[in-house]
């Protein structure tokens, strides 16, 4: 080996070696900063040298390879589901018919059962070569450039693992991290996901593999199949996985009876409200593989397993009133406020009612008995009515016509679910709730200003809108409640050094429907100024890589507003950062200036995503689809027949990776 190749080597360990204790062990080794720059020191180090790619290096994590079509792959092992059982009876006969066809002593392994997307990777040679979606049971899709994004999927093991085998586990997005994306996209206006369940298995399917990379997803594992394995219980195999650098959890526990399995079940019904992720229930296996041969399989399940379902928690109480919420965006959420009731170690006062929908869907009216359960999502919700409780004067719900708040009448816009208060300017929650999170962490991240603080200053009259906050004085501040001399400093001071604030996040800062963080910096790099992003047309907003027509028409509805004009007008005056600096503009060049690129394809050397950057960054425009605007294409390995067929049809020019990037200067 070279000198090169072992850098390159002692970086991916020990990357890989950083990944794991994080991602599946849990403990933090190094800052993410510090690792930030160990993985940037490996991408230039493998940019510079092609010849030693590995598809399994830690830079691969990020995605950006997209699938448009995931491929149909059958299982070499079929995927069973397993029967159900819901009392100490099921299981009892359970064991009776298990010890009629078996001799001995039996003992049990209990697993608790995720709730999320079920999945099977398969390993040759301790690579991974194949991860695949449960499907039928019989045959799946082909995920694997989606999960080899999940950071607990190792993609490469360590120990003594076997040449080539199957592992069996569940991909499933943790409370928090599914907490976190609702937050994100309820702040730029989108409908939250209901729960994370189908939000993990939504995700295996996206197109984009960067778009995955970006969610907290986890693989828990649970199963190896495979011949010549060497396993003789199912205890065995779950240490086995874990010591080949698996995330395995660890609360799989040995029982010798049905009443040890019991034990198991009723420790963790309770436990369970403490854990990440979503459970609904235990997974029982007789522990012996000698015997679990000896089982077999019924036509539908394993004769060796069962699962324990935990009862849904579920209470009924009376619903005591409506109430309406109104978002920063001026969406109305409809709340239910119940008499307080325990529901899961929790006292559940309020449960959402999501939109006018749902409302007459259930035919929910103050007054009912109401069916609550609290299962995989983070909020209660309300199953129905128990209409034998109804009182005899009860009337339909009627939803608001007017905003709770400012009384303006609210508007509902043709295919959306949400109501929407369209007083932009002059409803309080909105008007708050936009400096809020102009001043939020990812935003302009003002030290020295909280929300409530906000709130205060617009009641007291001292803004009405977040550029406002620059002429905020000391003086103004001083005689609010709970400020003192020195947190008056502190504000006014944090305000002034929001101006050195990039662009990117000052677009983000302005709080454009649709408009997140991605989507800021997209446009910001792509327009490199707010006047050329106000002046652009929608036809042209759209050419921007990831700029769909919603978006379009939300940032040119945003800029059509006079007022908004106006605050931007000022927050230019007072110093805020309306442009790319000199330093963001650096390493960026007009040497594809006018051209129109598609990629496709395949890449050795740069990611997808690299590929895109170096283009915006040189002046030229990425396009997903071929048109005859298309200057030219950079095409990878694998482009797909029906592009070539378009590329030929249009006589468009096919441009290698290497070609490609010659033309930019590299080597
Ligand atoms: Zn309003």
């Amino acid at each position: 080996m070279n000198t090169v190749e072992q850098e390159l080597q002692n970086l991916r360990d020990e990357l890989n070696a950083f990944n794991y204790s994080y991602y599946v062990l849990d403990q933090k080794e190094i800052s993410d900063y510090d690792f930030d720059l160990k993985l940037k020191a490996l991408q230039e180090l493998e940019l510079k040298h092609p010849e030693f790619f590995d598809p399994n290096s830690p830079t691969q994590r990020v995605g950006g390879a997209v699938t448009k079509n995931f491929d149909t792959i059958v299982h070499e092992h079929r995927m069973y589901s397993l029967d159900n059982s819901y009392s100490k009876e099921d299981l009892q006969d359970w064991e009776t018919r298990v010890k009629k066809m078996v001799d001995g002593d039996i003992q049990y392994t209990c697993e608790l059962k995720y709730d999320g997307a079920s999945i099977s990777l398969t390993y040759e040679g301790g690579i991974l070569v194949k991860a695949v979606t449960r499907g039928d049971g019989f045959q799946g899709d082909d995920v694997t450039e989606n999960v080899k994004t999940i950071k607990s999927v190792p993609l490469k093991l360590k120990g003594d693992f076997p040449p080539k085998f199957d592992i069996r586990g569940e991909i499933v997005l943790p409370f928090e991290g599914f907490i976190k994306m609702n937050e994100e996209r309820v702040e730029i206006g989108e409908e939250p996901y209901r729960n994370p369940r189908n939000t993990a298995s939504g995700s295996l399917k996206l197109q984009d593999s960067a778009e995955v990379a970006k969610r907290p997803l986890e693989c828990l594992l649970y199963n190896i199949t495979g011949s010549k394995l060497n396993i003789k219980s199912q205890i065995e195999s779950l240490e086995k996985a874990r010591s080949w650098g698996f995330k395995v959890p660890d609360a799989a526990k040995l029982a010798n009876s049905i009443d040890e399995v019991l034990e198991f079940v009723n420790y963790w019904d309770v436990k369970r409200h403490n854990l990440p992720y979503e459970t609904d229930g235990v997974v029982v296996k007789v522990n012996n593989l000698q015997h679990q041969e000896e089982l077999g399989y019924t036509a539908k399940a394993p004769r060796w397993a069962m699962a324990y379902k935990f009862k849904a928690e579920q209470v009924s109480t009376k619903l005591n009133s409506i109430t309406y919420q109104v978002g920063r965006t001026g969406a109305i959420t409809p709340v239910a406020n119940l008499e307080p009731v325990e529901l899961a170690g929790t006292t559940v006062k309020r449960a959402s009612l999501h939109n006018a929908d749902q409302i007459e869907k259930l035919d929910i009216r103050v007054g009912d008995e109401v069916y609550v359960e609290k299962g995989g999502e983070i909020i209660p919700k309300i199953l129905g009515v128990d209409l034998t409780k109804r009182p005899i004067n009860s009337e339909p719900s009627r939803y608001i016509t007017n905003c709770p708040e400012c009384e303006t009448e609210l508007v509902r816009q043709e295919g959306e679910a949400q109501h929407y208060c369209p007083n932009y300017n002059g409803c309080k929650p909105q008007v708050i709730g936009r400096i809020q999170h102009f001043i939020s962490r990812k935003a302009m991240d003002i030290d020295g200003l909280g929300g409530e603080t906000v709130a205060l200053l617009v009641n007291e009259g001292l803004i009405s809108n977040y550029s406002d906050l620059y002429e905020l004085t000391k003086a103004q501040v001083i005689p609010l409640e709970r400020m003192a001399e020195k947190s008056a400093d502190n504000l006014v001071q944090g305000i002034e050094q929001s101006k050195n604030i990039p662009f990117e996040r000052v677009l983000f800062a302005l709080g454009i429907r649709f408009v997140g963080e991605t989507v800021a910096k997209k446009l910001a790099k792509h327009y490199k100024n707010i006047d050329a992003i106000i002046e652009a047309s929608q036809e042209d907003l759209v050419t921007v890589d990831e700029i769909g027509i919603k978006i379009a028409e939300s940032v040119s509805l945003f800029f059509a507003s006079e007022a908004n004009i106006d605050t931007i007008n000022r927050l230019k005056s007072f110093g805020v950062q309306l442009q790319m600096s000199e330093a963001q503009l650096e390493g960026q060049t007009e040497l594809l200036k006018g051209d129109i690129v598609v990629v496709t394809g395949v890449f050795e050397t740069v990611s997808r995503n690299e590929l895109k950057k170096l283009i915006e960054d040189n002046g030229g425009k990425v396009s997903s689809s071929i048109s005859s605007k298309t200057s030219y294409i950079v095409a990878g390995s694998n482009m797909g027949p029906s592009k070539k067929d378009k590329a030929e049809k249009l006589s468009v020019l096919l441009v290698s990776e290497r070609e490609f990037l010659q033309k930019l200067g590299f080597n």
